[in-house]
């Protein structure tokens, strides 16, 4: 152990809690311990987890008013925003426990006219100890993407929180001990740089690290020394686009929301807006009105809490001096807006596209609007990003072929960060963004590794590997690939890209 950290309220000041650091020796024990229980819940069947987990999802459903109000002291946002992403994170619990063994379960495959004397079976198994490192900024619903999902997998967890939200980490570990007392299957190391590069470094079989994408290289760099895979779930530049078929007001609602809503510090949050010119003015007028009408402060009924980190207003305020510095135009807000914790929404018109508003990710409630000629220029434009984790849509008739082609992990049509609400769908980057993907189906799939069997039922008519194979085994054998793949089509037809076509 070494010294002590305090979770500070970020709206006023107040220490809400102190924790003990957890040091190398400290992260090894928690990650032996999480070996031993792994042990037994490696060896139980998807029901017997699913009991478990399900009676977990109870708990936390039933004691979320007290988590939400302890998420709201660490990190200052309302309770209704704490509340929601907890019940999100609740959802998704309950799917992956309900699917892990759909999903992972043994199953039959066609072993294929070669092999045809062999049974194939493939199934996903647990890999052992996975570490997970969480942000502050959905310290319920982030983390819990990865731990729900590696638990119903068969996995033990060890968590490292961010150091600003400790006590909801000290407090999720401990919510399970309700189900089951004395647990080591999920348990939270506490502490700041020194106690994740300890869990990366401890002997765990992965690391679900999400972040930003500077912690994430120092993260993957720790990880290669001992050969540990990681899934990176960093930041984003998210972008929304408006068609000129798009119902206006809805865009514009959906812009604000997810430009604005947790102050801006979501990874997911729209970050810059392009609309069609032909609706410009429309999406515009509907977007500053709701932007005036978003307050951020620390009385009841202030839709946004403060900046979390301190220093992250630092940032902003950058970002909306230099893109004022370089011509844009102040719609809501402004450099004025930034204040030393609270910042007021931001809404910019001609920010140049290289400029660091556009191109960093702010995490703060400020958004840029850009008018596009059409819809192509909007996907040029919003996938110049280095970055590719979510993006939205709004359009009546181009939707589906417009998110197709926006190089992100997820993308909303006529909605915005809704993806992230529906437990089926997997949630991850591109680029900058990262690797990886939790939630769905490749969520439990990340906490595992795949094995497959190959189990000969009969002797083979013809037996190829052996030392015994004769010259007409041989023969047999190059006359069936021949039949099998060698054969030429009557009326070959050339592939599309050698006919140019588009
Ligand atoms: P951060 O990168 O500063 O820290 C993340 C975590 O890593 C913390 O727990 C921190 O203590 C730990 N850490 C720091 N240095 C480390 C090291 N060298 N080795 C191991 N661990 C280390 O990020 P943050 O400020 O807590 O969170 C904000 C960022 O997270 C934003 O960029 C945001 O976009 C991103 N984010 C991404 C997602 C996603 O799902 N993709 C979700 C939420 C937040």
């Amino acid at each position: 152990m070494t010294g002590t950290l305090e979770s500070v309220n970020p709206s006023t000041g107040e220490v809400v809690g102190v924790y003990v650091v957890d040091d190398a020796a400290s992260v090894e024990a928690a990650v032996a311990r999480a070996r031993h229980d792994a042990d037994w819940w490696t060896r139980g069947t998807f029901a017997e987890r699913r009991q478990v987990l399900d009676q977990w999802r109870r708990v936390l459903a039933r004691r979320m008013p007290e988590l939400a109000d302890l998420v709201h002291q660490e990190t200052g946002k309302p309770h209704a925003d704490a509340q929601l992403e907890i019940g999100l994170a609740v959802n998704h619990l309950a799917w992956a426990a309900a699917h892990a063994g759909k999903v992972l379960g043994r199953r039959r495959v066609s072993s294929g006219l070669l092999m045809a004397n062999h049974v194939a079976t493939v199934e996903y198994l647990p890999l052992g100890v996975v570490g997970v490192i969480g942000p502050w900024n959905y310290p319920v619903f982030t983390p819990m993407g990865s731990i729900s999902y590696a638990l119903a997998a068969g996995n033990a967890v060890v968590f490292k929180p961010s150091e600003l939200t400790p006590g909801v980490g000290v407090w999720l570990a401990a919510s399970l001990c309700e189900v089951l007392p004395g647990q080591g299957l999920l348990q939270t190391v506490v502490g700041r740089r020194e106690t994740g590069v300890a869990l990366c470094r401890a002997p765990i079989d992965k690391v679900a690290f999400t972040g930003s994408a500077a912690t994430g290289r120092k993260v993957m760099a720790t990880c290669a020394e001992n050969l540990v895979p990681v899934i990176i779930e960093g930041g984003g530049k998210d972008a929304l686009l408006v068609d000129e078929d798009a119902d206006v007001h809805l865009a514009a609602d959906a812009a604000a929301w997810g430009a604005f809503s947790n102050a801006g510090q979501t990874c997911v949050g729209v970050e810059r807006v392009y609309v069609h010119e032909r609706v410009y003015d429309g999406f515009v007028a509907e977007l500053t009105r709701r932007a005036r009408d978003v307050h951020a402060g620390a009385e009841d009924g202030a839709q946004l809490g403060p900046m979390t980190l301190a220093g992250q207003a630092d940032v902003v305020r950058r970002h909306i001096d230099d893109a004022v510095n370089r011509g844009a135009e102040v719609l809501v807000g402004g450099p004025s807006a930034v204040g030393e914790r609270f910042v007021q929404p931001t809404v910019l018109a001609g920010v140049p596209e290289d400029s660091c508003a556009v191109t960093e990710e702010t995490f703060g409630p400020t958004v840029t609007v850009r008018r596009v000629h059409d819809m192509e220029e909007a996907v040029t434009l919003a996938n110049a990003s280095r970055y590719g984790l979510g993006s939205a849509v709004f359009s009546r008739s181009h939707g589906a072929d417009l998110a197709r082609r926006l190089r992100s992990g997820m993308t909303s049509v006529n909605g915005v960060i809704s993806f992230a609400a529906i437990p089926a769908l997997p949630f991850g980057g591109v680029g900058d963004s990262g690797f990886g993907r939790v939630h769905g189906p490749d969520g439990l799939k990340e906490f595992t590794f795949a094995k497959s069997v190959a189990r000969q039922w009969m002797n083979p008519a013809t037996a190829l590997t052996t030392f015994d194979r004769t010259p007409r085994t041989d023969a047999l054998f190059a006359g069936l690939i021949r039949v099998l793949h060698g054969r030429s089509r009557l009326s070959p037809k050339r592939p599309r890209w050698d006919r140019g076509d588009p």
